[in-house]
């Protein structure tokens, strides 16, 4: 099963046109035949989606706290999205990470979402690309930080998006060829950090100016199991992305 995860970050602007964009994913949905869709809407509209949800067509939150209740004013915890029947949450996201996230705090909400039994989408990525390739590092560094200490149970609501953040509201995404070589890179510092066999299990999708025209070339070149889209995934661009991704054998 492949997966797309549509980040719509803070849009739309009204509820309205949250609920036309929904509508359209939805009617596509019900026709996918190996492709999960995951509209990750601003929290404050995800609860009216969630009765649309099927096997192809999960509601999830952008981000969750590590505490499920108490004094954290602002913050939605794992244990209220559940109870929304909301099913899945992004941790770790560039933009959260811009504000200050740390691989530290990233830790904490992946525990307590998968305990909460939340799936999640932990994204993960080099700001920049350096020519000695200490990017490398970066990225290994925040996979382990995130991801010791998890029960091996919990493993199986995980995805892991790759998001190169140079290529995020870009022109261009990364090419295919290094998308690639990510990918063998992640899944081995997985491997590392689990077992080879458990590092088979976990999805790794990319993510990074992906529209419905290179959508097809990242799936079939990336080697990656799906793709997390943020700009085109408000656009009926993304219907087309979405039966693009699902056509690729
Ligand atoms: C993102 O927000 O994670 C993202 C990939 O955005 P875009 O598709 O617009 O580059």
């Amino acid at each position: 099963m492949r997966t797309v995860i549509a980040n719509w970050k803070m849009n739309p602007e009204t509820v309205e046109e949250a609920k036309r964009i929904f509508s359209g994913i939805k009617r596509i949905s019900t026709n996918l035949k190996r492709t999960q869709v995951v509209v990750a809407p601003p929290t404050l509209f995800a609860p009216l989606f969630v009765k649309a949800q099927h096997k192809k067509l999960v509601v999830a939150a952008q981000d969750t706290w590590y505490e499920q209740k108490g004094s954290f004013t602002g913050q939605i915890s794992p244990t209220m999205l559940v109870d929304a029947g909301v099913s899945s949450t992004i941790i770790g996201h560039s933009e959260r990470r811009a504000l200050g996230e740390t691989n530290e705090l990233i830790q904490k909400k992946v525990i307590a979402a998968l305990k909460a039994g939340l799936g999640v989408t932990l994204c993960i990525g080099e700001t920049t690309r350096d020519a000695d390739g200490s990017y490398f590092n970066g990225i290994r560094t925040q996979l382990a930080s995130a991801l010791t200490g998890l029960p091996r149970v919990a493993l199986a609501q995980l995805v892991i998006a790759y998001e190169p953040v140079w290529a995020i509201g870009a022109i261009e995404p990364m090419n295919t060829h290094d998308i690639h070589s990510m990918m063998i890179f992640i899944k081995k510092t997985l491997g590392d950090i689990f077992t080879k066999d458990v590092a088979k299990t976990i999805p790794i999708v990319y993510g990074g100016s992906v529209f419905a025209e290179n959508a097809a070339e990242i799936i079939e070149k990336g080697g990656v199991q799906g793709l997390l889209v943020g700009r085109e995934s408000l656009t009926n661009g993304f219907l087309d992305l979405l039966k693009i991704v699902d056509a690729v054998k």
